[in-house]
């Protein structure tokens, strides 16, 4: 059957979550939830500093904007704080950018950039997706 194959995920590898300060949501994420940061890291090629929570086989990402012109700052101040999107592991982000052009699926990042830890990423259009922002990632090293 033609696209039985998808489009290379192997698992979810995060959720990302938008917040308008990072040490006041780390301290919430530990003390309420319960949860254990890993680290923070800041990229400033994407304009953001982002809080690891791993959390069984997957981790959430609390991210803030640091640029005010970043779509993760546009998107705070247009819906506030809260879930931005959902990332999935692929094996070859270059070869699943191309399975998601043969089926027309609209493409935020045409080639794959840089992402935390030294992953590639590249997002998908929430159009595409039912209207859910969507990462792709290749991790480092696999
Ligand atoms: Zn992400």
């Amino acid at each position: 059957m033609a696209g039985s194959e998808g489009i290379g995920i192997k698992r979810l590898h995060h959720i990302g979550i938008v917040v308008r300060d990072l040490e006041e949501a780390i301290g919430r994420y530990q003390a309420r939830l319960g949860l254990s940061l890993s680290h923070v890291e800041e990229l400033p090629g994407a304009g953001v500093r982002i809080a690891y929570f791993p959390l069984g086989g997957t981790r959430l990402e609390l991210i803030q904007p640091l640029d005010p012109n970043s779509g993760v700052a546009r998107f705070l101040s247009k819906r506030g704080e809260g879930m931005h999107h959902l990332a999935y592991a692929v094996e070859d982000l270059g070869r699943s950018l191309d399975l998601c052009r043969r089926q027309e699926m609209e493409l935020i990042d045409q080639v794959p950039r840089p992402g935390g830890e030294g992953a590639s990423v590249a997002f998908l259009h929430p159009r595409s997706t039912g209207g859910v922002l969507t990462e792709l990632i290749e991790e480092k090293g696999l």
